[in-house]
C-alpha cells in the first residue's frame, strides 16, 4: 500500500504518537468493527499502519532484535513492531479464525505490558453462534448489540461504495487493481475514520466513472490469499504488461460488500475466518462471474495458510501462479520473470 496514496492515514501517523492512539484499539485483522465503535473505540488496522510505514523493514528489525524467529510471518513481526513503535496500548487479538501466531503474538505483547482483548470467530459460520459471540463481545467492551446494529447501518454507505469500486473495477474496466486493492482493504477499519473515506470514496468514484475503459483484450486476473508485501508494484507491473487484477478476493471479503439483515449474519457470511471450503465458493462464484484468465495466488513466507495452494490447484480449472512473498517489499527479478511468463502464456492460452 502506498503512503501517498492513504491521505486519511498519512494524516494520522503525522499526529503525535500517543495522541493519536487515545481510545484506540489496535487489530490483527478484520474482527467486528461495529461492536467496537458502538463501545466508542476506533479500532486501527495495524497491518495497515505496518505495510504504509515509510520504512517497513525497520518495524520487522524491531520484532526480530526482540527475539521473534526469522521464520515467523513477516506480518506478525510487523504487528509487533507497529506496537512498540506507535505505543499502542490496547490490541484486540483474533485467537481463532485468523492464525495460531497471533496466540502467541498475544502473550508476548501482554509480557510486555499491552492490554489484551482476545476475540475467536465461532468455530462454523453459523448466525446463532455469531449473534452469542457478538453480544459477548458487546458486553465485554460496555456496549450492546443494539447499538453496534446502529453502526452496523451507520456503515452501510461506506460498504454500498466499496462494492460500487468494485463493480467499477470488473465490469467497467474502469479501476485499476491497486484501487481496488487499496479500497477494499481499507475497509477493514475504513481508515479510522469513516466519514472521511465516504467522502475519498465517493470522489474517487465520481471521477473513476468518467474515466475511459481500460482495453477489453486485457488479460483479467484474479489475485487470492493475504494481501501481499508488494502493495501497488505488483499491480502496477501486471498493468504494465497487458494484465489486469480484477477481483482481489481477501480484500473484498474485508470489505463485506452483500447486503445483510444483522451484524450476525455479516460475520458469518464472511469466509476468511472458516473452512477453506467457503474461500472456494465464494472464489469460484466471482471467477466466474467476472470471466476471470488466469490466477495469482499469494501466500506469506511460514504462513500455514499458504498449504491452501494444494487444494486450490486442484478445484480451480484456471491456470495459477503460487507467489511467495517475505520481507521483500518490491519485486525482485526473479518474480518479475515469473509474472511476466504468466502472463505471456495466457496471452497466448487465455483462460476465458
Ligand atoms: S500471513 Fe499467515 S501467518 Fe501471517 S499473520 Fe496472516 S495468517 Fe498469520
Amino acid at each position: 500500500m502506498e503512503q501517498a496514496a492513504i491521505p486519511a492515514l498519512r494524516a494520522v501517523l503525522q499526529q503525535p504518537r500517543r495522541v493519536i492512539l487515545m481510545n484506540k484499539i489496535g487489530i490483527t485483522t478484520n474482527v467486528p468493527i461495529e461492536v467496537l465503535l458502538a463501545g466508542g473505540y476506533q479500532p486501527v488496522d495495524l497491518n495497515n499502519i505496518f505495510i504504509s510505514d515509510p520504512d517497513p523493514e525497520r518495524l520487522i528489525k524491531i520484532a526480530e532484535k526482540d527475539g521473534f524467529p526469522i521464520n515467523c510471518c513477516g506480518w506478525i513481526k510487523g504487528i509487533y513492531g507497529v506496537c512498540m513503535e506507535y505505543d499502542i496500548d490496547t490490541v484486540m487479538c483474533v485467537t481463532n479464525g485468523d492464525c495460531s501466531n497471533t496466540v502467541m503474538l498475544m502473550e508476548v505483547l501482554k509480557h510486555r505490558g499491552l492490554k489484551t482483548i482476545p476475540f475467536a470467530y465461532p468455530e462454523q459460520p453459523d448466525i446463532n453462534e455469531m449473534q452469542k459471540t457478538l453480544t459477548k463481545l458487546a458486553a465485554e467492551l460496555g456496549t450492546t448489540l443494539e447499538a453496534a446494529e446502529n453502526i452496523r447501518k451507520q456503515l452501510e454507505t461506506c460498504r454500498k461504495l466499496a462494492d460500487r469500486l468494485d463493480t467499477l473495477t470488473w465490469k467497467d474496466n474502469k479501476v485499476s487493481g491497486f484501487e481496488n486493492h487499496l479500497w477494499l482493504v481499507s475497509a477493514s477499519d475504513f481508515n479510522r475514520d469513516y466519514e472521511e473515506y465516504e467522502k475519498q470514496l465517493s470522489a474517487v468514484i465520481e471521477n473513476a466513472e468518467k474515466r475511459k475503459s481500460y482495453p477489453e483484450n486485457s488479460i483479467r486476473l484474479a489475485y487470492i490469499g493475504v494481501p501481499s508485501v508488494y502493495g501497488k508494484e505488483l499491480y502496477r507491473f501486471t498493468e504494465n504488461d497487458g494484465a489486469r487484477v480484477i477481483y482481489n478476493e481477501v480484500q473484498r471479503q474485508f470489505a463485506m460488500t452483500q447486503p445483510v439483515a444483522s451484524l450476525a449474519e455479516q460475520y458469518s457470511i464472511y469466509t476468511y475466518p472458516y473452512s477453506i471450503t467457503y474461500r472456494i465458493e465464494d472464489i469460484k462464484r466471482e471467477l466466474e462471474k467476472r470471466n476471470i484468465d488466469g490466477i495469482i495466488h499469494y501466500v506469506q513466507a511460514f504462513c500455514y495458510r499458504g498449504i491452501g495452494g494444494i487444494i486450490f490447484k486442484d478445484v480451480f480449472k484456471l491456470p495459477m501462479l503460487t507467489l511467495e512473498g517475505n520481507d521483500n517489499f518490491y519485486l525482485d527479478q526473479h518474480v518479475r520473470t515469473r509474472i511476466e511468463a504468466f502472463i505471456d502464456m495466457l496471452k497466448r492460452n487465455p483462460g476465458r
